[in-house]
């Protein structure tokens, strides 16, 4: 169950979070092992499991956590940043609880590993 992930468990207070932004659609917090200066996750509170799972109903919301990541992005400083969602094992996701990586403060290469 989506829900019964770490993310769901930090959504419902259970396990601390280091907050950046929280509203009624989403919730923003730093990642415990940043990959750069900046690194944010930006989560729906809605359990939908990955980007596999979305569908069409999610469209609003999706839009929203995208806009959500940009106004963070800038807020921390960033003039440049990269917007990653790991869709599946063998793209990296490891928390089964939809979630953008914001990423910057640093030269970033590509491709990605
Ligand atoms: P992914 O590999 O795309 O599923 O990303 C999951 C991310 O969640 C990783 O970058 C982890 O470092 C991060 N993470 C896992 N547990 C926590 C937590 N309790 N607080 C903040 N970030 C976490």
């Amino acid at each position: 169950m989506p829900g019964e992930t770490i993310f769901g468990k930090i959504l419902k207070g259970e396990i601390p979070c280091d907050e950046v932004f929280s509203d009624d659609r989403c919730l923003v917090f730093r990642d415990l092992q940043p990959q750069a200066p900046v690194h944010l996750l930006v989560i729906p509170r809605k359990p939908i499991e990955s980007l596999i799972a979305a569908n069409r109903e999610d469209s609003e919301l999706l839009g929203h956590l995208l806009l959500v990541a940009a106004e963070v992005a800038q807020k921390e400083g960033l003039e440049s940043w990269r917007t990653v969602i790991n869709s599946g094992k063998d793209a990296g996701q490891t928390v089964f609880h939809l979630h953008l990586h914001v990423i910057g403060g640093r030269a970033l290469t590509w491709p990605p590993g």
